[in-house]
């Protein structure tokens, strides 16, 4: 049978694999082997269900959102990972890295993060487990997540600002790998979303993989059938997208949906919108598309929200849609911010700017009035709320 998971060279159609330095071969290795042994051991599933339910607050509940879905004519669902602890779903994969590393005989940990979601997402299971953390973040980045800073901090984080390039994301990536090739026995690197070499997007994907299950129960027992006709979702590295789909992926009745963030537009020269204009290339050991220059340079991207400005795109996402399985639209700043006050206008809810992406499709997609239609609020807005007041401030006065 046809399928969108990866395959057992971990590629996606041409798609992902493992473009490593040598010295992490024997550890990318280890790491291939025992990834699928240990998440489908009875111990493990045992202990990460125990967590993600005492600790992260989960099933995340599924939200029949009446007033948009008046708005919008169809039947829409939305899926509250902006309730999971941390404030979004991010901790649904490092709570499972941790205990993967842990069963792995590691003591030190390593991330990267951009705007520190992740990095606080990683400290606080760091600080869970009681594990030395260790991460690495743009200096621009720095200053200007300073709050995410401090909380990695108190949650006991070695915070390591990079200096190198634009002292953004990729240069945090850069030198998280750079330690990692100097530590390769006793350290395990913590990634935030589907990227990287292969096992992480398949691992990542399988971690978030809780929420298209508890899709899958949720509609069943509210609307008698056990999927939905479309499923929402916005892409920074596609973590979320990939596990709100995950159980779908090779379900052709469902239709996908993905957001990419389409920054000033896509063609204004500061967009985030890689599977538009990416091409493909290698970043961070797999085979995606890359935003970059005629020289195979990366391309800084830019997107109102820090969460989305990620270069490269996972590789299952990059296939689904070279593969027109799924259909991905760009959501520009203006639009996300004016979905997210509409979000919070209808329904009381105030999504995280990446969240509002998501939402920021809905006036371009063409509904059935009765599609049954879920969309995954990947997290909270309390991050955000100094774009969403300059925001309001320039409209409403
Ligand atoms: C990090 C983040 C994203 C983007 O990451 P994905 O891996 O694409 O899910 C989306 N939403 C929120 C709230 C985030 O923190």
């Amino acid at each position: 049978m046809k399928t969108y998971q990866v395959d057992e060279n971990g590629y996606y159609g041409e798609f992902g694999g493992a473009y490593i330095p040598e010295i992490l071969h024997q550890c990318v290795m280890d790491l291939q082997k025992a990834y699928l042994e240990v998440l489908n051991s009875e111990s493990f599933k045992m202990e990460y269900a125990q967590l993600l339910r005492d600790y992260v607050g989960r099933p995340s509940p599924l939200y029949y959102a009446k007033r948009l879905s008046e708005k919008y004519g169809c039947r829409m669902y939305l899926k509250r990972e902006d309730l999971d602890h941390t404030g979004a779903h991010k901790i649904n994969n490092t709570v499972g890295q941790i205990l993967l590393a842990r069963r792995m005989g590691k003591t030190r940990i390593i991330a990267e993060t951009g705007a520190g979601q992740h990095g606080v997402a990683t400290a606080t299971v760091c600080a869970l487990m009681n594990m030395e953390c260790i991460v690495y973040m743009g200096k621009t980045d720095v200053e200007r997540q300073h709050i995410n800073v401090q909380k990695m901090k108190m949650l006991g984080a070695t915070v390591i600002p990079v200096i190198s390039g634009n002292m953004t994301l990729k240069d945090a990536t850069n030198e998280a790998i750079r330690d990692w090739c100097c530590h390769p026995v006793d350290t395990f690197y913590i990634i935030g979303s589907t990227v990287g070499p292969h096992p992480y997007p398949d691992m990542v994907a399988r971690l978030q993989s809780v929420i298209s299950k508890e899709i899958r129960e949720q509609l069943l027992e509210k609307e008698g059938r056990d999927y939905p006709d479309t499923l929402i979702a916005c892409v920074g590295g596609g973590s979320n997208a990939a596990g709100t789909i995950y159980h779908y992926i090779d379900d052709e009745r469902v239709r996908l949906i993905l957001a990419e963030a389409g920054g000033k537009g896509i063609d204004s020269g500061m967009s985030a919108a890689t599977i538009q204009l990416g091409r493909k290339g290698i970043i961070h050991g797999a085979r995606t598309l890359v935003m970059q220059n005629e020289d195979g340079q990366i391309e800084e991207p830019y997107s109102v929200s820090a969460g989305l400005d990620y270069p490269g795109i996972g590789p299952v996402h990059a296939n689904l849609v070279a593969a027109k399985r799924a259909t991905v639209l760009a959501v520009d700043d203006d639009e996300a911010l004016e979905a997210a006050f509409e979000l919070t206008r209808l329904e009381g809810i105030i999504p995280a700017l990446e969240s509002a992406h998501a939402l920021g499709t809905l006036p371009k997609i063409k509904f059935c009035p009765d599609e049954l239609v879920v969309l995954t609020v990947s997290g909270r807005g309390d991050k955000d709320m100094d774009a969403y007041i300059t925001y309001f401030n320039q409209k409403y006065k």
